[in-house]
């Protein structure tokens, strides 16, 4: 029997699942498998750990409405069933919010899911899924230890000034702070640079995470000293259906002149806009590279016009960069993304290789370049498995 690690990344209308073996070394999967589709039309996939997709005929057939509550148990059991010779030990969730103190993860008991859904309101559209994820494992497995890992806890090695608003104090003493998210991706990068840069890996490092949530974070010590993402994970660059980092004014005009609600401007900001609604077309960056509609082109334009800005804003809180990294969806296979962006910063010492780029290889610099240009695939799921493994591990 070999013991394995259940990771659960669960979003409001997908849960992501992958399985490790609870072994020393770099966790490799054995299985990892996606119910895209919650709340609309499930379906579910499976790929095994060289990334081939397995027979799925088996799952259950799923009802249009079921949600997470009643697929949890129905995944567990499909697991047991398919996993043979492999003892779950342990389950890790991606948590999105763990507040203003927490700096790793954590053990999940009663206290800490209270504490985590006061953070609620910070994280509406993504804390009540990972918690209801914990509890669903919690009722269906009771005696399964479970690890929550936060996507706030990297970017709590930032210094005061990184973290606060200019807003009153007491509201800045209330938690309204800039906490940045994608931290896991972040972790991960950070624990594989050396491979890739030596000893420069501890200089001034620019990660770009370019996916359908978009953050970047500047890095030192290989700690986060600052991110573009703040209170919440609308803030920074353009994303693919998130506005990013917007005049407070919008809103205000919004509510006062347009007579919009607090639902529908949430609603407007966290799925109307981004490459979706600048394109009109899509937030899928695949479709928009592939389209010829002058607002498509436009979107990426944008896209990649803000992105530059932060990071030479970010550049600006080092004293410069060394290194960036792209990675995401977007980052790590976008060679048009990336050249937009870079093009933008030569005035930095940013020299693409554009051979190199285009064949999509994880050293993308010219030998004029004095920054650094890696593409890095990240990997949330292998930093939950080692931290739920640290933590349950039996001494
Ligand atoms: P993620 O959220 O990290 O899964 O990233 C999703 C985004 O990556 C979507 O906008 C995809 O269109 C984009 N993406 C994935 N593959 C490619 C590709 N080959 N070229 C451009 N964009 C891509």
């Amino acid at each position: 029997m070999t013991d394995a690690i259940l990771v659960i990344n669960a979003g409001s209308s997908s849960l992501k699942f992958a399985i490790y073996p609870d072994a020393v070394g770099p966790p490799v999967a054995i299985l990892r498998g996606k119910i895209a589709g919650i709340g609309s039309a499930p379906v579910f996939t499976v790929k095994n750990g060289a990334g081939r997709a397995l027979p799925q005929d088996d799952f259950p057939q799923l009802e249009k409405s079921i949600g997470l509550n009643d697929l949890v148990p129905i995944l567990l059991d499909w697991i047991k069933a398919h996993s043979e010779g492999i003892t779950i030990t342990a389950a890790g969730h991606r948590v999105v919010h763990g507040g203003p103190h927490r700096d790793g993860p954590a053990r999940v008991t009663q206290a800490l899911l209270a504490d985590l859904e006061a953070l609620v309101p910070l994280a509406p559209m993504h804390q009540p899924h990972n918690l209801a994820a914990i509890r669903c494992v919690a009722a269906t497995a009771p005696d399964l230890a479970q690890v929550a890992c936060f996507d706030t806890s990297f970017h709590r090695t930032q210094n005061r000034l990184g973290q606060i608003f200019a807003l009153p104090r007491k509201l800045t003493d209330e938690g309204i702070l800039r906490y940045g998210f994608h931290g896991l991706s972040y972790e991960y990068i950070a624990s594989i640079l050396p491979q890739y840069l030596g000893h420069m890996a501890t200089g001034r490092v620019i990660v770009a995470h370019l996916g359908n949530g978009a953050s970047m974070c500047a890095m030192k010590n290989l700690r986060s000293v600052a991110t573009s993402m703040g209170f919440t994970a609308l803030d920074g660059l353009m994303m693919g259906r998130r506005c990013g980092t917007l005049d407070p004014g919008v809103v205000l005009f919004l509510m006062q002149h347009k007579g919009l609600t607090a639902q529908e401007i949430e609603t407007l900001l966290y799925e109307q806009s981004g490459l979706f609604g600048v394109s009109g077309v899509s937030n899928d960056m695949v479709v928009l590279e592939a389209s010829d509609d002058a607002c498509a082109k436009e979107a990426i334009e944008l896209f990649c016009y803000r992105a530059a800005r932060e990071l030479a804003a970010l550049a600006t809180d080092m004293g410069g960069v060394d290194a960036i990294v792209f990675t995401a969806g977007i980052g790590e296979n976008s060679a048009r993304v990336r050249r937009m962006i870079c093009e933008r910063l030569e005035w930095l010492g940013v020299d693409l290789d554009l051979a190199a780029n285009e064949l999509g290889a994880s050293r993308i610099a010219s030998e004029a370049s004095s920054v650094d240009i890696l593409v890095i695939a990240t990997n949330e799921e292998a930093v939950i498995a080692s931290a739920t493994r640290s933590l349950t591990q039996k001494l």
